[in-house]
């Protein structure tokens, strides 16, 4: 089916639902039905209340309307007869005398028994309608167009696809999507918290979250220098010049926090990094033989969100990002954004993230005023990153509008388990603030040139990835990951002494273990690792103080691992090495 047929096809469910409604609910008023993305609604004012027990029900009776549908029959109608149809609907008269106000005449859709006011849109055939491939979703509350001084109706949702298995497909998608939703996860697996009394957007780490971030910052950090990067620390508020030299003042004022005021000058808390390394370059003389100059800060930053596109950890107002800054003579720059681009394959290989693209953002043709820079340096920017994204041969599309306002943008976008796309981090092959900041270093002739500057943040900001991990992973960390890699469980009392010295023979090789050493039964025990989602489990008993080898639960797997004694540190350490 086509976008429009299959919009047609799911507003006549529409139709349907309301049929069936009036038929079960005679004194229920209908309002509006629209299709949307995933289906249909219709919203009523039912006399009682309805629950959703209800809903299959009504289902039911539309399967049934439908085998008597033949056509959506369309009828004119005067603003009276449609007035005299929809007499006592105070809802349906009031589009009625909206719609007629200019004299227009109004229609009608009749199928079977069934009559709607309605300009139309149906499938040309009810018997086209598969009575498998629908079913009614859920209610919510819903006030008269969308006003809540209005009276509240109830909206009756229902899901619609062409066939019986694409239904089944979305519903399985969807369960799998709610399953692993990382702010269900989070408080299921206390990663992390939100509390009100600290603001929106703003999140507690809670000590197991915390780990992880700590992980992927150490993964981070040992990378890093492995690909030549150096590290620098930066403030995290700056006077207001800084942003002015940048540009992002004002043009960017409304995403960042208010300034403080601080003897008599006004500071602002960093929403990026950039400017701050800039600075850190230009603090000492470069000569070309410094180059590239790769300077890289898990930096603090605060944006000002709009607190209704807050969303959990992928849209907060503070977050950590693992940014860093290349400085780089213009002719090498290429060749600097193809490693950049490595760099993320090498992360998403290592994260089992197959399914990535990278999106190349340019100026949009229709507001070209609200970009700063002079032509040449956006054409060679542009040209230069396209270059870099062939070489690299990750596949890539183009499109016309998002650039920032000095220069094309690139985001890698990774695919979810779930299908869904997510902007992992952005990319910028940026000619222009390094003029801005006067940055220079001296070329192999003796001449003062400007470095071409790269930014980049391949795992994006902690929120967002630790985020997009959590659902990637279903909360089921791999081991080196995991904030607790090992659970000890001791069979009673009399095994808390050996267990306890293992444990720290654990902990001493670098291992995250914790011993239940409480009262509970050992099978509760090892229950609760499960919840917990705890790679391995070791259950301590008579066997093992004897020196017997260990049994292993691995989370997922039914057999447990025979491990020597000897051997276990080993064997642990191997499971929880960074990948690399
Ligand atoms: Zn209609
Ligand atoms: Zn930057």
């Amino acid at each position: 089916m086509q976008p429009l047929e299959l919009e047609h096809y799911r507003h006549s469910l529409a139709h349907l639902l309301a049929a069936a409604v009036l038929e079960m609910y005679p004194d229920a008023k209908r309002t509006i039905g629209p299709a949307i993305e995933d289906g249909f609604y219709y919203d009523f004012e039912f006399s009682q209340p309805i629950s959703e027990t209800e809903l299959p029900k009504i289902e039911k009776r539309m399967r049934k309307i439908l085998t008597t549908w033949k056509a959506f029959e369309r009828i004119d109608v005067s603003a009276d007869e449609a007035r005299q149809e929809f007499a006592g609907n105070p809802y349906k008269t009031e589009l009625i005398n909206e719609f007629s106000k200019d004299g227009q005449k109004l229609t009608f859709y009749k199928s079977g028994n069934y009559i709607d006011l309605c300009r139309g849109g149906h499938i040309e055939n009810p018997k086209d309608i598969d009575p498998e491939a629908f079913k009614l979703d859920r209610l919510a509350g819903a006030y008269w167009r969308g006003d809540e001084k209005n009276a509240q109706l109830t909206r009756i949702y229902g899901l619609a696809f062409e066939t019986k298995q694409e239904l089944d497909t979305y519903l399985a998608e969807r369960e799998e999507a709610e399953r692993r939703d990382h702010r269900k996860l989070g408080a299921d697996l206390d990663l992390f918290h939100f509390d009100e009394s600290i603001g929106k957007g703003l999140p507690i780490w809670l000590p197991k979250g915390n780990v992880i971030k700590d992980v992927l910052e150490d993964w981070a950090k040992t990378t890093e220098r492995k690909w030549g990067y150096d590290r620098v620390t930066t403030p995290i508020i700056t006077k207001e010049d800084l942003f002015y030299t940048s540009g992002h003042l004002p043009l960017y004022k409304d995403s960042m926090y208010a300034p403080l005021e601080i003897e008599g000058e006004n500071y602002f808390i960093k929403p990026m990094n950039c400017p701050f390394h800039h600075k850190a370059f230009a603090a000492r003389p470069k000569s070309y033989r410094d180059l590239p100059v790769r300077l890289a800060e898990y930096g603090w930053c605060h944006r000002y969100e709009d607190s209704g596109s807050l969303f959990g950890l992928m849209r907060v107002r503070g977050m950590q990002m693992n940014d860093a800054h290349i400085y780089v003579q213009k002719e090498a720059a290429v060749e600097e954004f193809v490693k950049v681009i490595k760099l993320h394959e090498y992360y998403y290989q290592a994260l089992g993230i197959k399914d990535y693209q990278m999106e190349l953002a340019l100026r949009d043709p229709d507001k070209m005023d609200k970009y700063h820079g002079d032509e040449q340096d956006w054409l060679d920017a542009e040209r230069m990153t396209i270059e870099a994204m062939e070489r690299s041969g990750v596949p890539y599309t183009v499109v016309h509008e998002g650039a920032a306002f000095y220069g094309p943008k690139m985001d890698f976008q990774i695919r979810s388990v779930t299908g869904r796309l997510f902007t992992a981090s952005t990319n910028q092959l940026d000619l222009f603030m390094g003029k801005r900041f006067g940055l220079e270093y001296t070329a192999a002739d003796g001449s003062r040139q400007t470095p071409a500057i790269i930014h980049r943040a391949p795992l994006g900001t902690h929120e967002r990835f630790i985020g997009f991990l959590i659902e990637h992973f279903a909360g089921v960390f791999p081991m080196w990951l995991a904030p607790e890699q090992i659970r000890l469980a001791s069979v009673s009392d009399d095994y808390i002494p050996f267990a306890k010295e293992f444990r720290l023979k654990l902990v001493e090789a670098g291992l995250r273990v914790k011993l239940d050493d409480s009262s509970e039964k050992v099978g509760k025990k090892i229950r609760n690792a499960a919840i917990e989602k705890v790679p391995w489990t070791i259950v301590i008993g008579e066997k093992e103080v004897a020196g017997e080898d260990f049994q292993v639960k691995v989370f997922g797997s039914e057999t447990a691992l025979s491990i020597k004694q000897n051997d276990l540190i080993e064997a642990a350490l191997q499971q929880a090495k960074l990948p690399n």
